[in-house]
């Protein structure tokens, strides 16, 4: 049961999650309302209960034992170590692996997150190349490296490529890859160990630290405190660091302004939403990789081309949907044709269908008035261009869950006033002119095909 209730878990909260939080948890008894939790410390007990309880018990549900509440016991453990939930130790999974001489420390490495298994693309070209350089090691040009982007883009799957190519070419180097959670997680514990030198001297004699997320310690004081320290300290000694987050490092709220700032002195770079031509190569490059293990795989044409059009969310759901689609026709010894497709990933479609971005709404409804793309940016007022561009503006409101500044922004940077104003005046049209009313209804219906 707890073997299932953990699947269920690690894809609910995420493997970087999971390995900090639930990977050390055990269930020690099952009763009918109640589970019995064990976890090596107090503080993880803490933070699990307050922050996973409602996870637990809906993974426990999920896989048949509903329970009312739960329990947690801290276990005794050996005094010198804590148990520390060492992501190393999961023999279970012999898809990951930790960086040699860290094993106490790194998180593992996912052996499938290789440069050779990343899909380049318009959109993550820059990244990838910034990437690949630093992998190559050499003299250090930009620290740190800071990746950005949405999730699902492939940040994490870069970041381990290039710890894996550095051990690979530097095998002596320290490679210490791990998420700002973890992070998080160790400094406290040094704290409450009161082991904070040895955390200290630990994290200073790496010879490359990467840190993913690091949005994570956004407004968390004393760790943001002891990080910049250990920022400083490592870029001081010429020690090549990579940093990723969701978004650009001036965006980070609560981030105190000289982490800023130190994250920003070496190379930005963001991975862009993908677009049709990446998804599509992604999917074939996965297509093919999946053939290796089952030749006889039958895919009608024009499914992957589908899925590309249709799921544009991030590559984690598209790589969801093919998986579910592979093991659903395995089972079911079917070929994979655009009928069964629909089928099997309806619920998949279905939230994806709501997304729609506010250049496709321009691209349409310029395509729709016959006007360039360009004069949906640009400044023209006469009637025959202005019109248009209020309709997609409503759009963009309706359909989209973007505020009036930032529509304003993909709309040449016009002010937020301006785009209120085409929304409030279409809206009026919309009630006593039939033929916007039919546009509208046809653009949208269109825009949501
Ligand atoms: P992020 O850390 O940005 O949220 P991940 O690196 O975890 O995203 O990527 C999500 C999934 O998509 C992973 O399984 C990853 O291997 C895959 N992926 C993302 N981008 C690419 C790409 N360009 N080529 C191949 N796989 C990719
Ligand atoms: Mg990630």
């Amino acid at each position: 049961i707890w073997g299932q209730a953990r699947a269920e878990l690690e894809r609910a909260v995420g493997a970087d999650s999971f390995a900090t939080w639930i990977e050390p948890l055990k269930l020690i008894r099952l009763d009918t309302d109640i589970a019995l939790i064990a976890c090596p410390t107090r503080f993880l007990s803490d933070w699990v209960a307050r922050h996973y309880s409602s996870d637990i018990m809906r993974a426990l549900e999920t896989v048949g034992n509903p329970v009312q509440r739960l329990s947690f016991e801290v276990a005794a453990m050996p005094a010198e170590r804590p148990a520390a939930p060492a992501p190393a130790a999961r023999p279970a999974n012999p898809a990951r692996a930790a960086i040699r001489g860290e094993d106490d420390l790194a998180a593992p490495l996912d052996s499938r997150f290789t440069f050779d298994n990343f899909v380049v693309g318009k959109p993550n070209e820059l990244a990838h190349a910034a990437a690949r350089r630093v992998a190559e090691g050499g003299p250090v040009t930009f620290n740190p490296l800071f990746l950005y982007g949405g999730v699902g883009l492939g940040k994490t799957h870069l970041m381990h490529a290039i710890a894996r190519e550095i051990q690979i070419r530097q095998p002596e180097s320290r490679v210490l890859y791990l998420s700002a959670e973890q992070f998080m997680y160790r400094f406290v514990q040094a704290l409450r160990d009161r082991s904070i030198m040895d955390f200290k001297e630990m994290f200073r004699t790496v010879s490359v630290l990467m840190v993913d997320d690091v949005q994570f310690i956004a407004g968390k004081d004393s760790t943001q405190e002891e990080f910049f320290h250990t920022f400083n300290a490592l870029v001081d000694q010429g020690k090549q660091i990579v940093i990723s987050a969701d978004r650009a490092p001036g965006e980070i709220k609560d981030m105190e302004e000289r982490i800023k700032s130190r994250l920003s002195c070496g190379l930005i770079v963001d991975l862009h939403p993908t677009d049709y031509e990446l998804r599509l190569s992604i999917l074939q490059s996965k297509t093919e990789q999946f053939r290796n293990t089952q030749p006889d795989l039958v895919m009608a044409p024009g499914v992957l081309e589908f899925l590309a059009h249709r799921i544009t969310s991030n590559v984690r759901v598209l790589e969801g949907a093919l998986q579910r689609l592979f093991a659903f026709a395995s089972l079911m010894g079917r070929e994979i044709t655009l009928d069964m497709t629909q089928e099997c990933l309806t619920d998949i479609l279905r939230s994806s269908d709501r997304k729609v971005s506010i250049e496709e709404i321009q691209r349409k409804v310029a395509e729709h008035y016959n006007i360039r793309l360009s004069d949906m940016i640009g400044p023209k007022r006469v009637r025959t261009v202005a019109r248009p561009r209020q309709i997609a503006m409503y759009l963009a409101k309706q359909m989209t869950s973007r505020s009036l500044p930032e529509i304003g922004r993909r709309f040449g940077g016009r002010d937020h006033t301006t785009i209120m104003h085409g929304v409030k005046k279409i809206e009026e049209l919309r009630g006593s002119d039939r033929s916007v009313a039919e546009d509208l209804d046809m653009l949208r219906r269109l825009l949501e095909a």
